[in-house]
């Protein structure tokens, strides 16, 4: 059945080429035990390698079945090993991480059986070799002739014509040698058994032939016991040698379940990378997500602005704190004198209104125009008629600004396009000390709601406010003039403050009438006595002062008629239309010497757009930052799975003795990065989900946002994914160094 013709095998090594084996000639029957004996280092392990397919000679043709196996693919060398040979070595090369039944069902999974056959199989075999007992337990924990008949059983279990055994008694004592020899002599009845043994006694008391080899040669070849033949069985074919990538995740999962310790630790410092990038994504997306639910309210609550004192923020500081709750559910007021800032001072001309007035319609949605004019209103307080002075201004918000930035604590918001008015109070309920005394008020009471509402307001024209008197006109009393039939009433509508959600004040507290009056105001004031004669006089027409042009402007304003606005407010639809209006707007100022610059201020600039740059920047550095992580942990796994490729050298050259393909040894290693990298990404993503809550806590005290982070679902899946993918292009190199051992060197390595 095996013929070797003229074979000779030579060893190329650094240092010396090793002649192993010299031009052997041998033919061995189908049956009977073969006993190979001769001292160390002559050949005997190399013959035997030879037989089995693990090594190919130098010189000289294998014949199996009278076929020269010079044609053997890598595939039907497989085949031959799983199908053709078993395999017993003289230190039973069990696989540690899995029990016997496992270990002898391991060349049937590589032939392709599916599991509970295999394991049937495995089992029956078993009970022949008589380990029915054993049949869970580790390899460690059955003695050593035990261990050999498990060997034995898994050489057996495939059915092979031939049984190769490589000193199986050398590490056993006398009573299990005898009987390790009687299952061998058994075995051999109906198949043929070739093994090598140190032990000449044992040799000759059971063995059919021993050929004694020296120096690589065959020297002896003596016929010993006669060989009683059984009947042979037929042979079974078997499709080629093929492992199911279920086997290999299934070696590789016993083998890591084997370290969990080990496992879980690699796989937490792995998913360090991935936590990393999952946090910085949660932030980024959550950031998103924030920017875009809040899009529109954003941009109406925060529109571009350009005022001669552009921005007025009362002081927050710590040693300004009123004695007072914030955001009080009671309807009283409280007057205080309250500090404000005045951010920056723009110089408006007529010529920056000529260029608003040029910027492109399509890019904002409206712009509201505050003239800043004074005009005449009288107060009825309880009884008595007050003139409240300057105090009482034009609104110069959108009615979505309103909505958006206020809420109504007492009455209702005003409507812009009749003539109303409401009370702005800040998120103390405070109400400027002046303001309440120009009011008719003491300044020092708290005022209840109902009086402010009960307040009766009235705006007065010029042509009744004012009488000629000679050359000057002069100011009526508020007396006289509050019952004129001309004069307007202005309803109070309500008391707003701005919503709890804003940390920002930007009305000043007072009285605020509506759009619409400001229009009827300027219109009728231009054709006003008083303003019609102060237009053609450079004179003050009240008290005969000399007027410049921008005294004179004042002056008009202050009677209510205004050429051209000195405060803007810009709305926009979309952030990018914002930043067009802002480009338009800043390049205002390259027309202009420098101290004619107008500063627009864009509100969520100062908040949400600095914030969004310094996000998207810290943002870019976490990612790199995390990026380096997932590489240093995915090298890592490299590194884990190339020391598991070493620590199983020994396991690779068992499974490609018992017929495992390259391929499959590849398959084991690349499917433990595999599960790593399952195991490192989804703990990544649990971890993460843990920790978001907490980044959450800490992104509050800075942002003021809730809940900013958020990982969106279906991102982490993709993530894991990501991972996994990584993972796997680590196991390349490990895996392919893993498949491309030379089995011999792998079952030598002690
Ligand atoms: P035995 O099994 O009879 O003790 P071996 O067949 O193992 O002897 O070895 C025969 C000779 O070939 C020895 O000199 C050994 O050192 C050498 N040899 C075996 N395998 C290799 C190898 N892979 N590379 C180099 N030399 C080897
Ligand atoms: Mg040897």
């Amino acid at each position: 059945m095996l013929k070797l013709l003229n074979v000779s095998k030579e060893y190329i090594t650094e240092d010396e080429n090793i002649l192993a084996l010299r031009d052997i000639n041998l033919d061995l029957e189908s049956s009977g035990f073969v006993s190979i004996v001769g001292p160390s280092g002559c050949g005997k392990t190399t013959l035997l390698n030879m037989l089995g397919g693990l090594d190919h000679p130098t010189n000289g043709d294998l014949y199996f079945n009278n076929q020269n196996t010079k044609s053997y693919t890598d595939s039907d060398w497989d085949t031959y090993r799983n199908q053709k040979i078993g395999f017993v070595f003289q230190h039973y090369y069990l696989i540690p991480h899995l029990n016997i039944i496992q270990n002898i069902a391991l060349p049937l999974s590589i032939a392709g059986y599916d599991q509970k056959s295999a394991l049937e199989k495995a089992k029956d075999i078993l009970i022949t070799v008589g380990l029915k007992d054993k049949l869970y337990k580790k390899p460690n924990q059955l003695s050593g002739g035990q261990q050999q008949r498990a060997s034995i059983a898994r050489a057996l279990v495939n059915n092979p014509k031939i049984i190769l055994a490589d000193e199986p008694i050398g590490s056993l004592d006398h009573e299990s040698s005898l009987e390790i020899m009687e299952l061998l002599k058994n075995i051999s009845l109906d198949r043929l058994v070739v093994m090598v043994t140190h032990n000449m006694k044992l040799a000759s008391d059971y063995s059919n032939q021993i050929i004694t080899i020296d120096s690589g040669m065959i020297k002896d070849r003596k016929l010993n016991l006669p060989v009683k033949s059984k009947d042979l069985k037929p042979e079974i074919n078997k499709n080629s040698a093929k492992m199911s990538f279920s086997t290999s995740f299934k070696l590789s999962f016993m083998n890591l379940m084997k370290r969990k310790l080990r496992t879980i630790l690699t796989s937490l410092a792995a998913s360090i990378g991935v936590i990393g990038i999952t946090l910085v994504l949660a932030v980024a997306f959550g950031f998103n997500r924030f920017v875009e639910v809040r899009k529109t309210e954003t941009l109406n609550a925060f529109p571009i602005q350009v005022d001669r004192l552009s921005l007025v923020v009362p002081l927050f500081d710590e040693s300004y704190r009123p004695n007072l709750d914030l955001f009080p559910d009671t309807e009283i007021a409280y007057p205080r004198n309250i500090q404000y800032v005045f951010q920056t001072i723009n110089t408006i001309t007529p010529e920056y209104f000529q260029y608003v007035e040029k910027m492109n319609p399509a890019i904002y949605e409206h712009i509201h125009y505050n003239y800043k004019i004074q005009s005449n209103f009288v107060i009825e307080n309880s009884g008595s008629i007050v003139n409240p002075g300057s105090v009482i201004k034009e609104i110069d918000v959108s009615e979505a600004y309103l909505s958006e930035n206020f809420e109504v604590i007492k009455g209702r918001m005003m409507q812009l396009e009749s003539f109303e008015a409401i009370i702005t109070l800040d998120r103390y309920n405070r109400l400027s000390k002046d303001i309440a005394e120009s009011l008719g008020f003491n300044g020092d009471d708290p005022i209840s709601f109902d009086d402010l509402l009960g307040l009766k307001l009235k705006w007065i024209p010029n042509d009744v406010m004012y009488t000629l008197d000679g050359a000057n006109y002069i100011k009526n009393s508020v007396s006289n003039v509050y019952g004129s039939a001309l004069a307007i009433d202005i309803e109070i509508v309500g008391i707003v403050r701005i919503q709890e959600k804003f940390n920002i004040d930007y009305l000043r507290t007072g009285i605020f009438y509506s759009t619409h009056l400001a229009k009827h105001i300027m219109g009728d004031s231009k054709n006003s006595e008083i303003v019609v004669a102060q237009i053609s006089s450079n004179i003050n027409v009240i008290d005969n002062t000399a007027l410049t042009q921008s005294t004179k402007d004042t002056a008009l304003r202050n009677l209510g008629y205004g050429t051209y606005p000195l405060a803007y407010v810009f709305y926009s639809k979309t952030f990018s239309d914002k930043d067009l209006i802002m480009d338009y707007l800043k390049a205002y100022n390259d027309t202009v010497s420098i101290n004619q610059a107008i500063e627009p201020l864009d509100l969520a600039g100062i908040g949400l757009a600095t914030m969004r740059t310094a996000i998207d920047s810290v943002t870019i550095i976490l990612i790199v930052f995390s990026g380096i992580a997932l590489l240093i942990s995915n090298l890592m796994i490299g590194i884990m799975t190339y020391t598991s490729v070493i620590e199983r050298t020994k396991e690779i050259g068992i499974l490609r003795s018992v017929g495992a393909r390259k391929k499959d040894i590849g398959n084991i290693f690349y499917s433990e990065t595999l599960m790593i990298g399952i195991l490192s990404g989804t703990l990544g993503i649990l971890i993460s989900y843990l920790l978001i809550p907490f980044l959450n806590m800490i992104l509050k005290t800075v942002t003021t946002i809730e809940n900013l982070a958020y990982l969106f679902f279906p991102y982490a899946i993709i993530l894991v994914i990501i991972n996994i993918l990584l993972t796997s292009i680590s196991g390349i190199i490990p895996a392919s160094i893993a498949s491309n051992k030379d089995p011999i060197l792998c079952l030598r390595n002690e």
